[in-house]
């Protein structure tokens, strides 16, 4: 039954929050009575499906978004559909006049939300998209000439000089309700979880999905990890980073409350440590920028000499890089720290995409798609900027000629091999001067350690300096300008 007085709808997305949501905001400002809505839309090639550990991230966090409506008498209501018509549906049950939400910049969400918008305003609604996803709008930051940006550091420089983004807005502590509410689908409904087998039992061992959590890590990352970052970041086994990328990614926390929690902090905690956090930060908005201006991004080399690189097919190796059993200890250990926790630390994740497109030749977008199921944080720009960046294809990408040496990396940033001994415990008892080098080991040591190469532990699946000449051979032929 309709409702009799007029009601605003907020359709919530990758915002999953209370504070720092403009499009909340915005709709209790309207005085009427507010509906709070998340659509599960049908998943398509452009939007790039839910990767299934993300999938898991969502059903808490919508879970948790309900409880917090919940605790201010309000609600979260489940519908799943094309967009256009599950609004629609929702008009028509409530009476609702406007419609409020914040802007999406995937391609396929934009061009969804570009026609959702112009039929609600025919139609005599209301609707308006905020902002807040990121520090700034992708079509906003331009160069001195009007275009847009292809190098990171000028890009960060324009960031710095548009200054602080705006200071987020709290929490509401009311909301007014309906009379009466629509129905909502259950959230169990949508299977979400992984069931036979259970894959994810670790993840909630080691994350809280959901707005309270993203509050909690920032505060504990400003507590105990940003001094130092700079040094520390790129130290597999430090914990010093934020870990707040799979909050980001689904907006439980806006990247400007993030900005603004590192203003005026205690002194102790060196300003090159903030700067440096706050451009990787950065780094998300410029994954952003490319894709806003290159929506093939995921799909496609941005560099089209790149189109005919003659990339290997080859399912054995694919799926032993997959599965964290390439032979190659700091690949192996980022690949299982992938499939047991969703994520993979940044340094480890650029060493194994390396090994993946370099060492193996297989295209960087089987990687992409592999991240894309696996990580909690998976992001359409992030990603897919990322693997284009390591594969050299992308726009300020490294050069493809600087290929990672998987050993050499490893003894650099996790030199006491703790991070191998967490992830690769069949290594655990190899002396550090071996434990990234296995195939190395002289039989005895090997025995003492229990391991019994190509049984207990693979083989190397290439050999790195053989398949580096390879690679570097193959990109000769393409005569690429980097
Ligand atoms: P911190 O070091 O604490 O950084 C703070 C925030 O800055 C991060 O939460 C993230 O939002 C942003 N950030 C940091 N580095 C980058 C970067 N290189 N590019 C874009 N944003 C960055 N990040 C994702 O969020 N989703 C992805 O799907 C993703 N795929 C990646 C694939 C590859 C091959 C590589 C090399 C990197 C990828 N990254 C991705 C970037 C980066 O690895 C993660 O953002 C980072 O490891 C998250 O950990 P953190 O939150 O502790 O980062």
């Amino acid at each position: 039954m309709p409702s009799p007085t007029s009601t605003t709808l907020v359709w919530l997305r990758k915002d999953l929050r209370l504070g720092d949501n403009r499009a909340l905001t915005a709709a209790i400002q309207s005085a009427q009575p507010v509906i709070a809505a998340y659509i599960r839309e049908p998943q398509d090639a452009d939007t790039g499906p839910l990767g299934a550990a993300q999938g898991w991230w969502l059903h808490h966090s919508l879970k948790s978004l309900a409880n917090d409506l919940e605790k201010l008498g309000s609600r979260l209501i489940l519908r799943s559909g094309p967009a256009a018509d599950v609004l629609d549906t929702l008009i028509k049950e409530t009476g609702a006049n406007t419609v409020h939400w914040n802007r999406r910049y995937d391609p396929a969400g934009m061009a969804i939300d570009t026609q959702i918008k112009t039929r609600l305003r025919q139609a005599g609604l209301t609707a308006h998209s905020h902002s807040g996803f990121l520090l700034h709008e992708p079509s906003q930051v331009k160069t001195g000439t009007g275009g847009s940006y292809r190098v990171y550091t000028p890009f960060w420089r324009a960031i710095e000089r548009a200054g602080d983004p705006p200071p987020p807005l709290a929490a509401p502590d009311t909301i007014k309700t309906p009379e009466i509410w629509p129905d909502s689908e259950p959230l169990e409904s949508w299977n979400l979880l992984p069931t036979k087998p259970n894959w994810a039992k670790t993840f909630a061992e080691i994350w809280s999905p959901g707005e309270n959590g993203a509050q909690q890590r920032l505060q504990h990352f400003i507590k105990h990890g940003l001094k130092g970052y700079r040094r520390q970041r790129d130290f597999p086994a430090a914990d010093s980073t934020s870990q707040l990328s799979a909050h980001l990614a689904l907006g439980e926390i806006s990247p400007a409350q993030i900005w603004h929690g590192t203003i005026d902090l205690p002194d102790a905690i060196e300003s090159e440590d903030i700067v440096h956090f706050r451009k990787e930060l950065v780094w998300r908005d410029f994954s952003y920028h490319l894709l806003f201006h290159f929506p093939a991004l995921r799909s496609e080399n941005w560099n089209a000499k790149f189109d005919s690189f003659p990339w290997v097919k080859n399912q054995t190796r694919l799926q032993a890089w997959q599965q964290g059993r390439t032979g190659y200890p700091i690949v192996d250990a980022g690949m299982r720290q992938l499939w047991q926790h969703g994520t993979m630390h940044n340094r480890v994740r650029m060493i194994a995409a390396s090994f993946l497109i370099k060492d193996l030749m297989i295209d960087w977008r089987e990687g992409e798609a592999w991240f894309r199921d696996t990580l909690l944080d998976a992001d359409p720009a992030s990603n897919a900027a990322s693997w284009q960046w390591v594969a050299g294809s992308g726009a300020d990408a490294s050069p493809f000629f600087r290929i990672f040496n998987p050993i050499t990396q490893g003894e650099k940033f996790d030199p006491d091999g703790a991070y191998i001994r967490q992830f690769v415990p069949e290594l655990a008892k190899l002396p550090n001067s071996l434990i990234h080098r296995p195939f190395e080991a002289p039989a005895p040591i090997l025995a003492k350690a229990g391991i019994v190469l190509g049984s207990t532990y693979p083989e190397p699946i290439v050999d790195h300096k053989h398949a580096r000449e390879e690679a570097l051979a193959a990109y000769k032929a393409l005569s690429v300008d980097d």
